[in-house]
């Protein structure tokens, strides 16, 4: 017992380089630059247990302190020729060549190239291949440049933990991707040098599958709120000197935000039964969507998600109505008339249920599409098995869009058959909102016909119509062929 007291609980500073399994030989790790991310990498790479040493070329420019005490500062060739193994460039690229000097130093030893694309889109030779071809004697393993320096400090613990790894050679890209792990990421291995290119501009992409679904709703928003502009405000100043500007701010978004939310939502279940009905006109599923229709498939989270965010606006905005100054205006208006007119209780019996009606449809709706926003979500959505996640998106995605297209219903009740509903004879916004999602509904509850859906479900289970099939065109033709 007095022996074991003896041995520390924890190691001292030689102790976890022992037990590193990254080049046991010597497991110190250089990083070139002294720049902000170098010195992450450094506090990391020594808080997974990792021995460090930075080459500068100017190591008394480095402030005391910069660096944890672990890390030893050298000048370039030091710091080279202490690492064995692994060598990480935290400089920019335009910079390497400044390191020629040492290609005989670096040679046999494992290059990592943290560099980011200077710009998107960008042809050519990557960093890493450039890097590559000015050290041919080196591994160059393209890595960690998708990670920030405050991913870097933070990353066992929060922020992205994928490390997005390529390389030619299988060695060096061991080495880093045990590394990687060591210190807390989830290494991705993407294959060979010629990925660089992709993965040194990932970090550069801003929103790509949201930028098309912002698009359409924000145009979708202008339709709307112009539309009612026009009709419920322009016209109306225009021909009967009626001003309504006030309803801008507030009226008009919350009318036009339903709308958006409503076609919306309908834009994410046309593609797939369009899709569906491509699939039973050309009677097979082997052939490719064109792009369009495959690029909205695969943007249907995004629109889902801004549905979700317009509903949840109007809402918001619907509660904020009866604290506007114009509902006391109106209610004591009323009550004034009321008096006026002898009455002594003001009862619509109908205008009632209509109310009830629309109201319990709209925060029921809202309730299924914040479930469908929720289960959108990857670490919830990843806890659903396939089945799960298809009656989710799917059967609650068309039950929120039912009970929508309710609400919206139940809102217009009959006023959409008097005429007084088309001022200039331009229909209330919400009527032209509702017929895409009808559309929708209509075309998916005639998919769900048995007849269609029995020869739906053989064609995704691999069934073929005759005239579609090539292996049994194949047959036919060298069955006449055979005398
Ligand atoms: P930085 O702060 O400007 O540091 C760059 C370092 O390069 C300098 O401190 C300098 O260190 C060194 N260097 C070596 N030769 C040089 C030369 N000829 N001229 C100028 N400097 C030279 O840049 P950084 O933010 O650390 O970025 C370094 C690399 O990491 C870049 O390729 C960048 O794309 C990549 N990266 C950065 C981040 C980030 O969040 N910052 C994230 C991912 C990837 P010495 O003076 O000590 O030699």
């Amino acid at each position: 017992m007095a022996e074991d007291m003896k041995t520390p609980l924890l190691s001292d500073s030689e102790g976890p380089a022992d037990a590193l399994p990254v080049c046991l030989t010597s497991p110190t790790v250089a990083i070139l630059g002294s720049g902000d991310f170098s010195r992450s990498l450094a506090v990391r790479l020594v808080a997974s247990g990792v021995r460090v040493v930075v080459g500068s070329r100017c190591v008394n420019r480095i402030p005391s302190g910069l660096f944890p005490d672990a890390v030893g500062l050298r000048n370039q060739e030091g710091a080279v020729s202490q690492a064995v193994c692994l060598v990480f460039m935290a400089l920019f690229p335009e910079h390497y060549r400044s390191l020629l000097g040492l290609q005989s130093a670096l040679a046999g030893k494992v290059l990592v190239d943290v560099s980011n694309a200077a710009e998107m889109n960008i042809h050519g030779t990557s960093n890493a291949e450039r890097l590559a071809e000015l050290f041919p004697d080196s591994q160059v393993v393209k890595g960690f440049n998708t990670v920030s320096t405050w991913e870097l400090q933070t990353g066992a613990h929060d922020g992205s933990r994928q490390v997005l790894i390529c390389s030619n050679s299988t060695e060096g890209k061991k080495k880093v991707v045990q590394l990687a792990r060591q210190m807390g990421f989830h290494p991705v291995d993407m294959g060979g040098l010629s990925a660089a290119r992709k993965i040194e501009a990932a970090p550069l992409r801003l929103f790509p599958s949201w930028s098309g679904p912002v698009v359409v709703t924000f145009l979708l928003f202008l339709f709307f709120y112009g539309y009612g502009f026009l009709r419920g405000i322009l016209l109306p100043f225009l021909a009967q000197g009626h001003n309504a500007f006030y309803r801008l701010t507030l009226d008009l978004v919350n009318e036009s935000l339903p709308a958006v939310a409503l076609v919306t939502l309908a834009l994410v279940y046309f593609p797939g039964l369009f899709a569906a009905w491509l699939q039973l006109w050309r009677g097979t599923k082997y052939r490719r969507f064109p792009s369009w229709l495959d690029n909205w498939l695969q943007r249907r989270k995004q629109l889902g998600l801004l549905s979700f965010l317009c509903a949840a606006l109007h809402g918001v905005y619907s509660l904020c109505l009866p604290l506007r100054r114009i509902t006391l205006h109106r209610t004591v208006n009323t009550a004034y008339r009321q008096v006026n007119a002898g009455a002594e209780e003001l009862w619509d019996e109908l205008g009632v249920w209509r109310s009830e009606l629309y109201l319990s449809c709209g925060v029921l709706g809202l309730g299924v599409l914040s479930l469908l926003a929720i289960t959108s979500l990857p670490s919830v959505g990843n806890t659903l098995n396939w089945r799960e996640f298809t009656f989710v998106q799917s059967g609650l995605g068309y039950i929120a869009l039912t009970l929508s297209i309710m609400h919206t219903l139940f809102f217009g009740w009959d006023f959409a058959f008097h005429i007084e509903a088309y001022p200039f004879y331009m229909p209330p916004s919400y009527l032209l909102a509702v017929a895409l999602p009808c559309v929708v509904l209509l075309c998916r509850c005639v998919l769900l016909l048995p007849c269609i859906l029995t020869r739906l479900t053989r064609i995704r289970r691999g069934w073929e119509s005759k005239r579609n099939c090539p292996v049994l065109q194949h047959h036919h033709v060298v069955a006449n062929e055979i005398p």
